[in-house]
């Protein structure tokens, strides 16, 4: 494949020697370089090329903004299929491709990258970094990539087990790899690295687990670490990496570095403006999410779910803003900053934006870390409003659950996630992926660490969904995601689309006066970014979670989405994703003027098939089984055992049937290599007899519904 690309390489070259296009010769001032040529100066000129998207946010304020215009509020009508790529996956696909110079390189479930051809979606190079698949119970979120990093014909991709791996942009051959952390512990990579000034840099995942969150650089030629932050204390016996973790240690009480390292990954967002020479990254939630076990006195437990900005070259601490002070609930602040220049108050500010898992979104001067407006963009009730004198929420008693459970809006899944949103420098609107549903937490009968397990410190059974189906389908109508166009200058709304369900994908915003989301119920759709008039549409055939791009090659303007459903709520929420039936059909889907191409036909069936054995365990056992369950099961096989299809329903396993072949797979890993690790370290023989036993009743319960349902609806 290598050599076909190289000729025709050479063949650009010929063709713009002879003085033809402007077009053929940027091709080939790039080509002639190698591929992927990305640096400093292209990232940061005034007048960025609008036909490449050469990083995860098109340009370091990521703004996800394309300023191409072909496609338009005129033309969108014409707007149709020019070609697709099947991915090699059932998994979500959660990654914002990037386009450089007509080659796009996108990743796909498993870290795997691809290089296509962003003209015709022709396949130039593959590169799998063979995850070992049991790899995946680290993965609280599916095991999803966001996308690969460019710079100086290098290709920069963080793999789920935490390698950071450098390709050769034309072949796709490993240059280098590192292991950004410990193979021994929970970590997990499943963000997009940046690269600023030929540093790459890297955070990571795994505080559902128990890990300390840190971020670091690599030298892009070499893959050297040229610095780490932490970005929580670690032992203060061991002394201080540096005066920001003294500083940190302070507001911590209690021996987090026992149980787990306090959690604080920096697993998605970063962003850079290089005229102040500051970048900024999201810091995710407490290991366990529960303060009172966490840090059992109290405190602000810096930098849990702040924005802190650094210097790239040296990871030097600037300012810091928490959103959450002592988080309690998963509210990470790892969700998509934007920067942009905005007038306030008559005055022209830098300002920082960000709509964190909290539910409020936060406009902040980005030189200073100030707080210059904070405004709740979903109904939040774990507290009244953000002070903005003293830049701390004003939390609502019991919110904590201190005693009793307590329902919260917004869920630990946010009131949005990691799905981008994009902000339009022609509308001066956001437009944000939204999800509105609760959470119930409370506090646990009893919790001990597990330095191989989860470690929520929350009651699982309590967070779980109640028995009565009536009363799961009340609960169907509080799951709520929509559109939302909010405006950053008024901190207020502008406009809504409301959807069906939550989780929808992330937004791009163009010249064009657009605004394209793919949705949970299988549409792309375009809507007039000034309105938030539906304007076009296309089925996907399955859930879109990923954020959308644009490019443009020889004149003509291409928008595409990566498609295929998946991540945290299609794993845990089986019992609304199932009803709803999306399927997981994973592609690239490329989109220009005057095109009208098809997807051939999709076969699904959603039905489980119950074949469950005799439920002979008493309701004790089967109690102790719901609670271990919850505390290992469920974030990959769905909540009270219904699973959102990604994977095995268990309620349907031929595993159910005898306890000896049960124990096979989860005690002794027999399914090991197919994802299904060995939880021999959590769970002895008779505990996963009991988890056997509460999926055997589940499964009763399922085929009784099942049954019901198919009575109410005629037997059909
Ligand atoms: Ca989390």
């Amino acid at each position: 494949m290598f050599r076909v690309f190289g000729l025709a390489f050479l063949f650009l070259l010929t063709i713009s020697s002879c003085g033809k296009s402007i077009d053929s010769q940027n091709r080939k001032s790039a080509y002639f370089d190698g591929a992927a040529e990305v640096n400093s100066r292209r990232l940061t000129s005034r007048n960025l090329d609008g036909g490449n998207w050469m990083s995860h946010g098109r340009t370091y304020s990521e703004q996800r903004y394309s300023p191409l215009s072909q496609i338009s509020v005129e033309t969108i009508s014409n707007l149709g299929l020019v070609w697709s790529f099947d991915l090699d996956t059932k998994r979500g696909i959660e990654s914002t491709s990037l386009v450089i110079d007509g080659v796009m390189y996108m990743t796909s479930a498993w870290s795997i990258v691809y290089a296509l051809d962003a003209k015709t979606g022709e396949l130039l190079w593959k590169y799998d970094p063979n995850i070992s698949k049991d790899k995946q119970r680290h993965a609280c979120c599916d095991v999803v990539n966001r996308g690969v990093a460019a710079w100086q014909g290098k290709i920069f991709l963080g793999t789920l087990d935490g390698r950071l791996e450098a390709l050769d942009a034309l072949t796709g051959e490993v240059e280098w790899s590192v292991a950004t952390v410990d193979p021994e512990l929970p970590y997990t990579i499943t963000g997009a690295p940046r690269v600023i000034n030929g540093l790459v840099m890297i955070g990571n995942g795994g505080a559902e687990f128990g890990v300390r969150g840190f971020i670091a650089a690599y030298d892009y030629e070499t893959g050297d670490e040229v610095w780490k932050f932490y970005t929580v204390p670690g032992n203060p016996e061991n002394g201080f990496e540096n005066e920001a973790m003294r500083m940190a240690s302070s507001t911590w009480t209690g021996k987090h570095w026992e149980i787990g390292g306090g959690g604080g990954t920096v697993w998605d967002s970063m962003a850079y403006d290089s005229e102040l020479d500051l970048m900024y990254i999201g810091v995710g939630n407490g290991t366990p999410w529960n303060q009172s076990i966490r840090s059992p006195g109290g405190g602000d437990n810096l930098f849990l779910s702040s924005i802190v900005a650094l210097r790239p070259n040296t990871g030097e601490y600037v300012w810091h803003y928490q959103t959450t002070p002592g988080e309690t609930w998963d509210y990470t602040a790892t969700q998509h900053i934007i920067l942009a220049d905005l007038m306030l108050e008559g005055e022209l500010r830098k300002i920082l934006m960000q709509a964190p898992k909290n539910g409020f979104f936060y406009v902040l001067d980005r030189a200073t870390g100030e707080l210059l407006s904070a405004n709740n963009y979903i109904d939040v009730n774990w507290a009244t409003h953000v002070d903005l004198d003293t830049g701390r929420p004003v939390e609502i008693e019991g919110a904590r659950y201190p005693e009793k459970p307590a329902m919260i809006f917004p869920s630990y899944l946010g009131g949005h996630n990691w799905h981008p949103m994009s902000f339009s420098p022609d509308t001066g609107l956001t437009y944000i992926p939204v999800l509105d549903f609760p959470a119930v937490y409370a506090q646990p009968e009893n919790y001990s660490y597990r330095s191989a397990g989860a470690n929520l410190g929350t009651d699982g059974i309590i967070g779980s969904l109640p028995d009565a189906q009536s009363e799961r389908d009340a609960l169907r109508a509080m799951m709520r995601g929509r559109l939302l166009a909010w405006n950053p200058s008024t901190n207020s709304e502008a406009w809504r689309v409301e959807y069906t369900g939550p989780w929808n994908g992330g937004t791009l915003s163009t010249g064009g006066g657009l605004v394209f989301q793919g949705t949970a119920d299988s549409e792309f759709v375009a809507y007039k970014a000034d309105s938030g008039d539906r304007l076009w549409s296309f089925p996907t055939q399955t859930g879109v979670v990923a954020a959308p791009i644009s490019y443009s090659i020889d004149g003509e303007q291409y928008i595409s989405v990566n498609v295929g459903w998946g991540g945290a709520y299609a794993l845990v929420f089986g019992e609304y994703v199932r009803a709803e039936s999306m399927p997981n059909v994973s592609r690239v889907l490329t989109f220009k003027l005057d095109s009208a191409g098809q997807l051939p036909p999709v076969e699904w069936e959603q039905k489980v098939y119950f074949n469950p054995p005799k439920l002979k365990a008493d309701p004790e056992t089967i109690r102790r089984g719901y609670g271990q369950y919850m505390d290992n099961c469920n974030g990959c096989h769905g909540l009270n055992a219904v699973s959102g299809l990604l994977v095995a329903d268990l309620r349907a396993s031929g595993y159910l049937h005898d306890a000896e072949s049960w124990n096979s797979v989860v005690v002794d890993g027999a399914l090991s290599s197919k994802g299904m690790a060995s939880f021999s370290e959590l769970l002895s023989r008779e505990e996963s007899n009991d988890i056997r036993a509460y999926v055997i009743q589940q499964a009763w319960r399922g085929k009784k519904v099942q049954e019901e349902r198919n009575l109410s609806s005629g037997g059909k």
